[in-house]
């Protein structure tokens, strides 16, 4: 079995111990990573991982991350490494810099063992669409169901026990819906909280570095490192950074939690909807208040629409950089427009092709108003309506997915309520740039579900604190896939 299953807390205590090396971790990932089938590698750090753990002798006893084995994902730029975002257009290109969060990660000695699978370019939530094909779920041995996306390699590969944590990033929840499907802990932070310099821009509005881990503690403890004012990204923040994991004390009485009727209304899995009213109980026991809200239903319905409108129209701008002229991949042409063309039209796949399109066609001038300008007035109405809730409440409680992880063929009904709302609502955490935190809940026919908390903007100490507690009462974590399952 290894280690790799253990924590990162359990992990730090057998390295200061002496009873385990950086180099035998190490090793054991890449021995993982090589037996794994999920295909969730983009490109497997061996080389660079060894040589790496090789310099680690001495034990850093205040520093948790010494020596711990991560994967990240494919649209972090790693110096000398490849970083493709999943995409065609970008096969071959190695950055000539790294990304804040995977350089902090370093400088703690923690030790990247791979790059991992996204849908392409971060757009998607289905693990699905990356150019390797589909990434599997490691619950599902048959291959018949997703992973989530779209950081679907990273989900994997701490679910098959092959880390203890990886880096995804969260535009509409691409941490936290998979964290969902896979019985993780999936936590983005505050808009601003961890520089984004070196993420792949998809949304800037939107996007969060986030990440996966199987506790919370852990969680807590990775936001220590990454948290912080980076000038290399003036969008990252100047607040101060907090240790986070000083108030996982539990003591949660007299909070009060929110969960939104119309969300949990929308959903049809009475294993989800039993779980969670257990949890409910089980947390007002401990001391919790726990209030059914209302949301206008047709603001929850406008959710999707205009995450999809702000993220299409900010990501064709952002991506207007991938032309074949400055990196990446290159078609022939005998004009620079038909290179230009030639290299986007065979490099994107057709998600992503429609996807700016939509985008385009939204940032039209004839059409701004109608469509552009109108998701940012939802996107304000929703905001408003949700920091509302927020004044009275502590935090959002609902369930993370009305659904365990999806079949590949065939299961979502894209226009139901259930889709609308319930699959769609984790955005609301972008939209607001609010921390947010999924923890797994419970199993419906042996695949896992989780359920998430979202709080104040920059409360992620109150966040990670209520985490622990409502992860203490559910009673899930540090598990990984198992066999047979
Ligand atoms: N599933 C959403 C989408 O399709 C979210 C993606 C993300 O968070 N990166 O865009």
């Amino acid at each position: 079995m290894g280690y790799l299953h253990l924590s990162i807390t359990e992990l730090h205590e057998l390295l200061k111990k002496g009873e385990v090396t950086p180099l035998d971790l190490v090793k054991e990932a890449i021995d993982k990573m090589k037996a794994d089938n999920n295909n969730a590698f983009e490109y497997i750090m061996e080389k660079e991982a060894l040589e790496q753990a090789s310099l680690l002798t001495k034990c850093e006893e205040d520093n948790p991350l010494w020596g711990i084995p991560f994967g990240i994902k494919d649209n972090y730029s790693t110096k000398d490494v490849p970083t493709c975002g999943s995409s065609d257009i970008l096969k071959g290109y190695v950055p000539i810099f790294s990304s804040e969060v995977y350089q902090r990660l370093i400088n703690k000695h923690a030790i990247p063992v791979a790059k991992t699978t996204l849908d392409e370019l971060a757009m998607g939530g289905s693990g699905t669409t990356g150019h390797l094909g589909k990434t599997y779920n490691p619950w599902d041995k048959s291959h018949k169901h997703q992973v989530g996306g779209s950081s679907c390699g990273s989900a994997a590969m701490v679910s098959a026990g092959i880390v203890p944590f990886s880096i995804g990033s969260d535009t509409g929840d691409s941490v936290r819906k998979p964290a969902s499907y896979n019985a993780l802990v999936g936590f983005k932070p505050s808009w601003g909280r961890i520089s984004r310099f070196g993420l792949f821009p998809f949304a800037t509005s939107l996007d969060h570095v986030a990440y996966f881990t199987r506790n919370v503690e852990d969680s807590a403890i990775l936001l220590n490192v990454l948290a912080g004012r980076d000038d290399k990204d003036s969008s990252s923040s100047f607040k101060e950074v907090e240790d986070y994991t000083l108030n996982l004390n539990k003591d949660v009485k007299g909070k009060k939690l929110a969960v939104i009727k119309e969300i949990v209304d929308s959903i049809d899995n009475k294993d989800i909807i039993n779980a969670f009213n257990s949890s409910v109980e089980k947390l007002r026991a401990s001391g919790v208040i726990i209030d059914y809200v209302h949301m206008d239903l047709s603001l929850l319905k406008a959710i999707y629409p205009a995450y999809i409108v702000i993220s299409c129209a900010e990501a064709t701008s952002n991506n207007a950089n991938l032309d074949g002229i400055k990196f990446g991949q290159r078609e022939d042409g005998d004009t620079y427009q038909e290179v230009i063309m030639k290299t986007r039209t065979n490099g994107f796949s057709e998600l992503i092709r429609r996807r700016f399109i939509i985008g385009s066609y939204s940032l039209l001038k004839e059409n701004q108003n109608e469509l552009f300008l109108r998701a940012q007035k939802a996107r304000r109405l929703i905001v408003n309506a949700t920091n509302d809730i927020l004044k009275e409440y502590d935090g959002i409680y609902c369930p993370a997915s009305p659904s365990v992880a999806p079949l590949f063929v065939g299961s979502s009904d894209k226009l139901s309520n259930e889709y609308l709302i319930a699959d769609n609502y984790l955005a609301i955490g972008n939209f607001a740039g609010l921390p947010s935190i999924t923890i797994p809940l419970g199993f419906s026919e042996k695949l896992p579900f989780g359920v998430n908390l979202t709080c104040k903007a920059f409360e992620e100490s109150n966040t990670f604190n209520l985490a622990s507690k409502i992860e203490e009462v559910i009673g899930i974590k540090n598990i990984i896939a198992k066999e047979g399952e």
